[in-house]
């Protein structure tokens, strides 16, 4: 039965695909007029409007992957193909994505160990009771740290497992089956401690990542405030430096802060006064703030759904002192460094979302298989038959 059901699937997925692909093939003559697609260079013709905007450039430039691009867009040198028009010529640029493929069988092999390793601690996680009790009990945190998963894409020089994002991906599809552990893990790695790997000095990842990839320390992330989510630039809290030049002093409120009442180490976002072209101007500067340093307070858990077992809070900083060292790349470059890290804890939600969706396709397939309703299994009702191939792609 479960053959079957699988057989339609990928039959309607079949025809589902052809579907989407005649609709990309609209919309390629529509809105590129490309007269071949071919995917020979020389046969792109006429182009995309961007090509009718740089008449006056002429000169086509090739890239490593054989594409055409146009070097001069409104006075600004190209730095990437166009990757949609591409797609529309069947040419999907993989080096543009943060997805690797694994190297060799040897780490597939080693990957694969680790997945079924980390599944067989999962299968005896009590999600039910994490969710109803708000907490994730002490041992199942102990044991997440000594498999190593607090500190995933950490490399191994600094004690962490050294995962490419492939690996970190696959993972996390594992590690989702409990959402507040999700959420716990990446707000610690994905957000919380990504900014000392993105944008940190050798003398800031050496001090905190060996402890971040044990998990001795737990990492968040603070930049949401009440008065600023989506509108990063909005944010309030400031930072002053001290009249020596050696400390900012830290204060404002964040808020929804994902392990903030937990957390040891902040990647905190603050307004700074600083220097452009010779006039002063507030921009965001990312400091790594220990709650060691003071002044650094956490409110009462939020209640959530589903996810009840991580903690999100309210964190405060009181005049916190911050040592100049704890700048994160340079002072000013808060913002860029903000939305490197989002980026990345993108990229995490999406994995985890994945694994959360396969087990739901895994479980409603079951059911579909097992119940029977007017004499049926319910898996023989081509809606249901649809709704599940819909699953499948949408996971895809
Ligand atoms: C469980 C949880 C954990 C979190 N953890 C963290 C954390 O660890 N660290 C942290 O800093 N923050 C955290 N956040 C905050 C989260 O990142 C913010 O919720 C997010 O930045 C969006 O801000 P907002 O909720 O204030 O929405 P708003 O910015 O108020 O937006 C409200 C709605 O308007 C839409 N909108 C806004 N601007 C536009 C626009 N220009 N065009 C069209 N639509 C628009 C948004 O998409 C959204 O749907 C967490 C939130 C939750 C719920």
């Amino acid at each position: 039965m479960t053959l079957r059901l699988m057989l339609r699937s990928s039959q309607l997925k079949s025809e589902l695909f052809t579907t989407t692909r005649q609709s990309f093939k609209n919309i390629d003559l529509q809105h590129f007029r490309i007269r071949s697609t071919v995917s020979s260079e020389k046969k792109l013709t006429a182009t995309s409007p961007d090509r009718e905007h740089q008449n006056d450039t002429k000169t086509p430039n090739k890239t490593d992957s054989g594409n055409i691009y146009w070097k001069q867009v409104e006075g600004k040198p190209r730095t990437n193909t166009p990757f949609v028009k591409n797609l529309f010529l069947g040419k999907f640029e993989k080096e543009l994505l943060v997805y690797p493929e694994l190297k060799d069988n040897h780490q597939l092999e080693e990957l694969n160990h680790m997945v079924q390793t980390i599944e067989k601690f999962f299968a005896d996680v009590d999600s039910a009771a994490i969710d109803k009790e708000s907490n994730i009990p002490k041992e199942v945190l102990q044991k997440l740290k000594e498999l190593g998963l607090f500190g995933q894409q950490i490399p191994i020089e600094y004690g962490g497992l050294g995962l490419n994002a492939t690996q970190y991906a696959r993972l996390a599809e594992v590690t989702s089956v409990d959402s507040s552990i999700a959420v716990t893990l990446a707000a610690h790695q994905a957000i919380g401690l990504k900014g000392i790997l993105i944008a940190g000095n050798e003398e800031q990842k050496q001090s905190y990542l060996p402890k971040l990839a044990s998990g001795e320390h737990v990492a968040a992330f603070c930049l949401t405030e009440p008065s600023s989510g989506s509108d990063v630039a909005s944010i309030q809290t400031k930072a002053t430096l001290s009249p020596d030049g050696q400390t900012y002093h830290l204060t404002g409120t964040k808020i929804w802060i994902s392990n903030g009442g937990i957390a040891d180490v902040f990647t905190v976002f603050a307004k700074t006064e600083v220097e452009v072209d010779g006039e002063k101007q507030d921009r965001i500067t990312s400091f790594i703030v220990e709650r060691g340093f003071g002044g650094v307070t956490s409110g009462n858990p939020e209640d959530k759904l589903g996810i009840r077992g991580s903690n999100t809070c309210e964190v405060h900083f009181d005049n916190t002192p911050v040592p100049i060292e704890n700048v994160l790349g340079t002072a000013g470059d808060g913002f860029k460094i903000a939305m490197n890290i989002l980026n990345s804890g993108r990229f995490s939600m999406g994995s985890a979302g994945a694994g959360n969706i396969k087990k739901l396709i895994g479980m409603t397939a079951e059911h579909a298989v097992t119940r029977s309703q007017f004499g049926h299994k319910l898996s023989e009702f081509g809606l249901i038959q649809r709704e599940h191939v819909q699953e499948h792609i949408l996971c895809a």
